[in-house]
C-alpha cells in the first residue's frame, strides 16, 4: 500500500456534462427517458431521471475512476442488495447488457433511485433516529463483510487510514490559520490514539463514505426521520469496518456541538448492537471520528478550492469545521468510556490504584474526623422551598454539621440540585465528579501524597500522583507559590473564600482522574455519568472518609414501579419516563437535579412545594387528623371559603377525597333529587375513574352522550335538543347535564357566547339538574373569573372541583344548593372518612390565602395573555400549529396535518424533545393532539417566553 502523499495534487473535478448530453446518454444507453434533475455531488455527475417506468440515478463517473472501481461499486451494490434487498441503490444494465456504458468518452451507470430524504436535511435528530441509523450502517457493513472485489485496495483520500497523509498534503488548501491550527493538532492527537490500536483493527470491504448525506430516511408517523437506505458507494474500498461506524458518528455530531459525543454515541450504539465492535475498535473509535472530522474539513477545503462555486461543497465545509471544532473539545478518553457504556461493558477497564496516605494527610482536620454528608441532591431533606439556590441557607445547613462535631461533605458521584440555575436548553451538568470537604476558610491544605505540579490555577492545583496513573485536583484554596515536585505532607496552600456568586461555602473540591484525562471538569451531565464516574474515581482512600453518594443505579424506580404497580396507572413519557423527585413553584426537578418548567399541572396551582401550604399539612398533621364525623372548625371553614366564592344560590358543600368522586356524588345526587337515571355529557369527555364517572367514555344505555360544541356548536346544541325531547318522550327524561364549561378535556376549548346557558336551558326545561366540572378548568386559571361556568354566563346546580383545590393534596368538593343537598340527604347521608379531613381542609384553605395574597387569578389573567400573544404567533407561522384554544392559563395549543387529521404521534414526538428542552408538556383531547398548556399559575412571562422558544425550536427544527 502506498503511504506516501498519494494525495498531493489529486484534483477530483466533476466531469462536465450538460443535460441534453446526459439525457442522450441515458436514452442510447440505458433505454431510459424522462426529465433529467442535477443532483448534489462531490466528485461525479448525477442525475435523478424521472421516467415513466421509474426513477433512476444517472451517474457520470470522474475520470480518475478506473472501470475496475466502476465496477467494484456495481457489484458491492449487488452484494448488499442481495442479502438486504431495498436498501442500497442497484446498478441497472445498459441494452448491450454491460453495467459501465461509453457516453461521449464518459462512464456512464444508471443505478435505482431510492426514495427519502438526506439525514443532513433534518436539524434534529433524535437519539432514537441516531441509534437506527448506526443499526443501518451496520447492516450494509455486516453485509459487505463477506465481499471481495480485486479493485477494493483503492487508495482514496477518504480512507481514515490515510488520513494522517491526507491531512499534510491538503492542510496548504486551509486559508486560515487558526483552522489550520487546529486541523494539524487534532490529526495528531488522533494519529496517537490510533497508533496503539491498527494491527487489531478489523480490515474489510466497507462502504467508506457512511455520511448523513448518504443516509437517507423516510418519515415515520410522527414526522421523525426513519433512516431508511444507504446511498452513494462511490468510496467503497478495503478499509478499516469501524470506520463506517465511525464516519457517520463524524457526520452527525454538529447540529448541537455540545452534545456531539451523547450523539456519537448513539450511533455507537446502534451500529454494536448489530455488529459488535472489539474492545481495540471502541478504543480506536475516538481517533478514528476525529481524523475522520479532520480530513472532512480539509478535504472539504481542497475541493471548494477547486469548485468555489459548488453550494454542496461549501455548505459541507463550514459544517466540517464546527464538527471539528466540537468534536476536538471532547477528552477521547472520556469518549471511549463513553463508548464502552454505550455497548454494555465496563467504561474503564483499568483496576484502581492503590492509594494509602496517612490519616488526616490532606488536612489536618480529616483525621479521625467524622464525615457528615450535606445532601445536595434533589431529594435533600435539608434544603426546602428553593434553598438550593441560597447561599446562607447553605451555609447554616453545612455550620450546623459543624457545630455537631462532624466534617461536612459534598458526596463523590451525586446528582446534585444546588447547580440549579432553572430549565436550559441543554443537559446541565450536576453530576458531582469529587467530593467536597467543607473547611473553614485559612485551613491549611497539604499534599496527601508526593506528585508534581502540572498546573496551577486560580483557587486550584492539578497534580500528578506519582506512580498511581492518576491526577489529582483540588480547588477551592490559595495555592502558595510552588512548582515541580511536591512530597507527601507539604503545605499546598489555605482554604479559600466563597467566590463571588458562589453557593457552597468554603470547601476543598477533592477529584482524582485518570491521567489521560488533560482537564477534570467538578461536574458532568448526567447522560455521562457513568463514563465520567469510571474516569473519576472515588477520592474516598485518598480522604481516609467515606464520600460516595449511596444513589440506587438509574432505572431502579421504573423497575419497581413495572414491577409492583399495576400496569393501568400509566406513566407519562413512556418507555422513558423521566424520574421527577422535586417540586419548586413552576418548576420540576428530575432526580439528576435538571429543572424543567413544568407547563402541565393545574394540580401543583399555587406551585409546587409552596411553604403555606406545606405549613398548613404539616401543622395540622401535627395537631389532628381524623375521620370528617368529629366536629373540627377547618371543615366548615373551608366549606364557608368555597361558597364565599361561588354565586347564589350554591351554599353549600360536601367533601371529598378526588374530581371522581366529586363526580360521582354529583351524579349521586343528581339521580337522588331528580328520581331519574339518565345523564347527557358531551361524547368523549372524562369526568373520572369511579365505576358511573367513567360511563361517561363507556356510554352504557343510561348515558347520552352528545357531539361536542367543538367545532360545531349550533349542531351540537341541536343533537342535544333532540336527545333530551327523545328521552322525555320515551319516558326517561335526563337526571342531569355534566359537562366542563370550558372543554379542558379537549385542550381549553371555549363554547361560543350563550352556547352553555342554551344547553342548560334545555336540560332545566325536561327538569334536569346542570352540572359544572370544575375540576381542570376553574379555581382561577382563567383570570377573567375564578369558575369557568361564570366566563359562560351561567350557573350550575351542582359544581365540582379537585385537582387545584388541595395543590396536589387530595381533597376535593361538590357544592350545590340548600335545597338539592336537603334533599338528598332526605333519602341519604354521606360518610366519606377522610374526604374534607381536618389536614385536607387547612390545605384547601391555606391554597385560598395563597391564590389571594400572591393574586394568582391575576396573574393568570395577565401571564395569560402573554401565552396567547406569543403561541398566537406560532400558529400564524407553522402549518402544523392549526389552532389555539382556552383563555388565561388554560390553553391547548392543537397541532393537525394540513389535510385536518390530527397530527397524534407529532404531538407526542413534539413533547419528548421539549422534555429535552426542558419543558414539561403533554398532549390531551379525542386526537391526542392538542398540547395542553396549564402550568401553575405562579409562572411568568419569562417563562412563557422560555415555552414559546422552545416550541419554536421545535417547530422548525424537527423532533
Ligand atoms: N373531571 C375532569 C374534567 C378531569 O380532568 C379529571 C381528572 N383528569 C377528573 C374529573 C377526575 O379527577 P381526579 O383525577 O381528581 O379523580
Amino acid at each position: 500500500m502506498k503511504t506516501a502523499n498519494p494525495f498531493a495534487g489529486h484534483e477530483l473535478r466533476p466531469p462536465q456534462l450538460t443535460a441534453e448530453e446526459a439525457a442522450t446518454a441515458a436514452r442510447v444507453c440505458f433505454g431510459v427517458e424522462g426529465e433529467l434533475l442535477p443532483l448534489d455531488s462531490h466528485q461525479d455527475r448525477n442525475f435523478r431521471i424521472e421516467a415513466p417506468g421509474g426513477r433512476y440515478v444517472l451517474k457520470i463517473a470522474n475520470d480518475a475512476f478506473t472501470p475496475a472501481e466502476l465496477d467494484l461499486q456495481n457489484r458491492a451494490m449487488e452484494h448488499v442488495g442481495a442479502e438486504l434487498p431495498g436498501i442500497v441503490p442497484q446498478p441497472l444494465a445498459a441494452g448491450d447488457g454491460r453495467y459501465i456504458a461509453d457516453a461521449a468518452g464518459r462512464r456512464v451507470r444508471l443505478v435505482t433511485y431510492l426514495d427519502g430524504e438526506p439525514l443532513r436535511d433534518f436539524d434534529h435528530l433524535a437519539p432514537p433516529v441516531l441509534r437506527d441509523a448506526g443499526r443501518l450502517v451496520a447492516r450494509v457493513a455486516g453485509a459487505l463483510g463477506s465481499f471481495e472485489h480485486p479493485a477494493a485496495d483503492r487508495v482514496l483520500q477518504w480512507d481514515v487510514r490515510h488520513a494522517h497523509d491526507v491531512s499534510s498534503a491538503f492542510a496548504s488548501a486551509v486559508p486560515d490559520a487558526g483552522r489550520r491550527e487546529l486541523a494539524r493538532r487534532a490529526m495528531e492527537r488522533a494519529a496517537r490514539g490510533l497508533e496503539p490500536f491498527t494491527s487489531e483493527l478489523r480490515v474489510q470491504v466497507i462502504h467508506g463514505d457512511t455520511t448523513d448525506w448518504n443516509v437517507l430516511a423516510r418519515r415515520d408517523p410522527a414526522g421523525r426521520p426513519l433512516p431508511c437506505a444507504l446511498i452513494d458507494f462511490g468510496d467503497v474500498m478495503r478499509s478499516w469496518l469501524a470506520a463506517d461506524c465511525a464516519v457517520l458518528a463524524t457526520s452527525v455530531s454538529g447540529r448541537n456541538p455540545v452534545r456531539s459525543l451523547q450523539e456519537a454515541v448513539e450511533v455507537v450504539r446502534g451500529f454494536h448492537s448489530v455488529v459488535p465492535l472489539t474492545d481495540a475498535e471502541l478504543a480506536a473509535l475516538p481517533a478514528l471520528i476525529v481524523a475522520r472530522a479532520v480530513i472532512s474539513a480539509l478535504g472539504g477545503e481542497h475541493q471548494r478550492a477547486l469548485e468555489p462555486a459548488n453550494r454542496y461543497v461549501a455548505r459541507g465545509v463550514e459544517l466540517s469545521w464546527g464538527i471539528l471544532r466540537a468534536l476536538t473539545a471532547i477528552p477521547p478518553a472520556l469518549a471511549h468510556a463513553a463508548f464502552r457504556d454505550a455497548c454494555g461493558l465496563p467504561a474503564h477497564g483499568r483496576p484502581p490504584a492503590r492509594l494509602r496516605p496517612a490519616p488526616g494527610a490532606l488536612a489536618d482536620e480529616l483525621e479521625r474526623a467524622r464525615p457528615a454528608p450535606v445532601d445536595l441532591s434533589p431529594q435533600t431533606d435539608a434544603l426546602e422551598a428553593g434553598a438550593w439556590r441560597d447561599a446562607g441557607a447553605l451555609t447554616e445547613v453545612v455550620e450546623r454539621l459543624r457545630l455537631a462535631g462532624a466534617v461536612p461533605v459534598g458526596r463523590y458521584g451525586e446528582r446534585r440540585i444546588v447547580h440549579d440555575t432553572g430549565p436550559g436548553l441543554d443537559e446541565p451538568s450536576t453530576v458531582h465528579l469529587g467530593a467536597d470537604i467543607f473547611l473553614p476558610e485559612g485551613t491549611v491544605t497539604r499534599a496527601p501524597l508526593p506528585g508534581r505540579v502540572l498546573r496551577a490555577g486560580d483557587q486550584e492545583l492539578l497534580l500528578e500522583l506519582r506512580d498511581s496513573g492518576l491526577r489529582l485536583r483540588v480547588a477551592g484554596f490559595v495555592p502558595r507559590d510552588i512548582d515541580g515536585e511536591v512530597a507527601a505532607g507539604d503545605e499546598l496552600g489555605a482554604v479559600a473564600a466563597p467566590r463571588a456568586g458562589q453557593r457552597l461555602p468554603a470547601h476543598l473540591h477533592v477529584q482524582l482522574g485518570v491521567e489521560e484525562l488533560d482537564e477534570l471538569p467538578g461536574l458532568a451531565p448526567a447522560s455521562l455519568a457513568s463514563a465520567w464516574l469510571a474516569l473519576c474515581p472515588d477520592p474516598a482512600p485518598l480522604l481516609g472518609l467515606e464520600v460516595a453518594a449511596t444513589a440506587e443505579p438509574v432505572g431502579t424506580a421504573l423497575e419497581r414501579r413495572r414491577r409492583f404497580v399495576a400496569s393501568p396507572q400509566r406513566l407519562y413519557y413512556a418507555p422513558k419516563p423521566p424520574q421527577i423527585e422535586r417540586g419548586w413553584r413552576q418548576w420540576l426537578y428530575d432526580v439528576a437535579g435538571r429543572a424543567y418548567l413544568d407547563v402541565i399541572n393545574n394540580v401543583a396551582i399555587v406551585g409546587h412545594s409552596h411553604p403555606m401550604v406545606e405549613a398548613a399539612a404539616a401543622r395540622q398533621l401535627r395537631r389532628l387528623n381524623t375521620n370528617s364525623r368529629f366536629l373540627y372548625d377547618a371543615m366548615g371553614r373551608f366549606a364557608e371559603r368555597l361558597v364565599r366564592l361561588s354565586p347564589d344560590p350554591l351554599e353549600v358543600v360536601f367533601l371529598v377525597n378526588s374530581g371522581s368522586e366529586a363526580g360521582d356524588l354529583a351524579l349521586r345526587l343528581a339521580r337522588v333529587v331528580t328520581g331519574r337515571h339518565d345523564l347527557l355529557c358531551f361524547e368523549g369527555c372524562y369526568h373520572g375513574w369511579t365505576a358511573a364517572t367513567n360511563e361517561t367514555l363507556s356510554a352504557p344505555p343510561w348515558v347520552h352522550p352528545v357531539t361536542r360544541p367543538h367545532p360545531d356548536p349550533e349542531g351540537s346544541l341541536r343533537e342535544l335538543a333532540e336527545t333530551v325531547d327523545r328521552l322525555v318522550a320515551a319516558g326517561r327524561p335526563p337526571a342531569a347535564l355534566l359537562c366542563e364549561p370550558v372543554l379542558g378535556n379537549l385542550g381549553g376549548v371555549v363554547p361560543p357566547a350563550g352556547c352553555l346557558d342554551r344547553a342548560y336551558a334545555a336540560v332545566r326545561a325536561a327538569g334536569g339538574l346542570c352540572i359544572a366540572d370544575e375540576v381542570q378548568v376553574g379555581y382561577g386559571r382563567l383570570g377573567s373569573h375564578f369558575w369557568a361556568f361564570e366566563q359562560q354566563g351561567v350557573v350550575p346546580d351542582i359544581v365540582t372541583v379537585a385537582k387545584a383545590t388541595g395543590n396536589g393534596h387530595p381533597v376535593a368538593a361538590v357544592i350545590t344548593t340548600r335545597d338539592i343537598a336537603d334533599s338528598f340527604g332526605r333519602a341519604e347521608d354521606l360518610f366519606s372518612s377522610v374526604g374534607g379531613s381536618p389536614v385536607s381542609c387547612e390545605v384547601g384553605i391555606a391554597v385560598l390565602d395563597v391564590l389571594e395574597e400572591e393574586r394568582l387569578q391575576e396573574n393568570a389573567r395577565k401571564v395569560g395573555d402573554h401565552l396567547s400573544d406569543r403561541l398566537g404567533a406560532l400558529v400564524e407561522e407553522f402549518p402544523i400549529a392549526r389552532a389555539l384554544h382556552g383563555i388565561g392559563l388554560y390553553r391547548g395549543l392543537e397541532l393537525g396535518h394540513e389535510d385536518g387529521r390530527p397530527a397524534t404521534e407529532a404531538a407526542r414526538a413534539i413533547c419528548e424533545r421539549m422534555l429535552e428542552l426542558g419543558v414539561i408538556v403533554q398532549p390531551t383531547g379525542p386526537g391526542a393532539n392538542v398540547l395542553k398548556l396549564k402550568p401553575p399559575l405562579c409562572v411568568t412571562k419569562r417563562d412563557v417566553d422560555y415555552l414559546a422558544g422552545t416550541l419554536a425550536e421545535t417547530l422548525k427544527n424537527g423532533w
